[in-house]
């Protein structure tokens, strides 16, 4: 298969992509994918990854990249006022849930918690379209990252699926908002890949410090499969994620309809697609890039 899928002409879109953490990032393969096709890429990162973005520009000098916490809306106005020209393509890849969220069923979630979660994962998408809105070209694509626990009770996954419904019932109602000025949203949702948001949840469920029986069922699998190899406690929180998320890919994978995994190339690609012209009539969609994981019998 070729690296270079064949996509309409993307040449001096200007696309927005916020939520870059480091090369792992989803947001990071969606942004190289419309850099490679020359479109004028602007990234955003939260401050504590600066260091990684500028590593990451080395390679891309053609990506500009800007701070912004969509907590604060006095960032997201001064980024978006940043713009003179209209915005083609607008991508959210923003999610957040504190640790308590996967480490205790839901009704034990504290209110702070529970609050965090959906304002970072959710209200920021309508937070970021109320500040983009007036520079949103007509045509424009907004697009967002949600996950099929959204329609699945997912345990381990907690309220961050509670939050990925929100998220999609969100895209329906901001696709009428914007429809009446020809913009269109739509969410994609991809399977497992390993970043650090995803890792979040393993890594969490190590320093909660209970024992792997109180782990869900797919977790506490995933855990007895990585102990079976050797030296799994020695590993540092990061190693440990990446040997215990293996098992759990695995999982994913042989419960696919094509059973391989979708990486964050193939989510890029679909991005590609629903940033064209080539889509220009839907909104308001979810679309699953997960080999068919999600119509399969579990
Ligand atoms: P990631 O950790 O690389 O991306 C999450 C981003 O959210 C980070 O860049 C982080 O800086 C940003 N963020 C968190 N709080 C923020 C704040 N207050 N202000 C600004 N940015 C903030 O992980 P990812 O897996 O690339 O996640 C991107 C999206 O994809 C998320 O919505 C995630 O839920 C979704 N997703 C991921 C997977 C997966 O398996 N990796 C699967 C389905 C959906």
């Amino acid at each position: 298969m070729s690296s270079e899928s064949p996509v309409p002409d993307l040449r001096g879109k200007r696309v927005v992509v916020m939520g870059v953490a480091g090369r792992d990032s989803i947001a990071w393969s969606i942004a190289c994918a419309f850099a490679r096709r020359e479109a004028l890429v602007t990234i955003t990162y939260q401050q504590k990854f600066l260091s990684r973005i500028r590593g990451l520009l080395k390679d891309f000098p053609m990506v500009s990249a800007l701070r912004c916490d969509v907590t604060s809306d006095a960032e997201l106005e001064h980024f978006f006022a940043s713009f003179a020209e209209p915005i083609d393509v607008l991508v959210h890849s923003i999610a957040f849930a504190p640790a308590e969220t996967f480490n205790r069923p839901p009704s034990e979630v504290s209110r702070e918690a529970f609050a965090e979660t959906m304002a970072v994962s959710v209200q920021s998408l309508p937070s970021i379209v109320r500040w983009a809105k007036p520079k949103l070209r007509p045509w424009a694509s907004v697009l967002t990252l949600s996950y099929q626990a959204s329609v699945r009770a997912r345990p381990g996954y907690g309220i961050m699926g509670v939050a990925k419904a929100a998220l999609e019932s969100m895209v329906r109602y901001l696709a009428i908002e914007l429809g009446s000025n020809r913009v269109r949203i739509n969410a994609i949702s991809p399977g497992p890949i390993a970043t650090v948001a995803a890792l979040s949840e393993i890594v969490a469920f190590r320093r909660s410090g209970k024992p792997s029986s109180e782990a869900s069922p797919t977790l506490r699998n995933a855990l007895e499969r990585a102990r079976s190899e050797s030296g799994l406690d020695e590993l540092d929180d990061v190693e440990f994620a990446h040997r215990v998320w293996k098992h759990l890919q695995k999982r994913f994978a042989d419960a696919s309809a094509i059973p391989e995994l979708a990486e964050a190339v193939d989510v890029a690609d679909c991005a590609l697609f629903l940033g064209s012209d080539l889509s220009r009539k839907i909104t308001g969609q979810v679309f699953l890039v997960d080999c068919g994981h999600s119509i399969c019998e579990i």
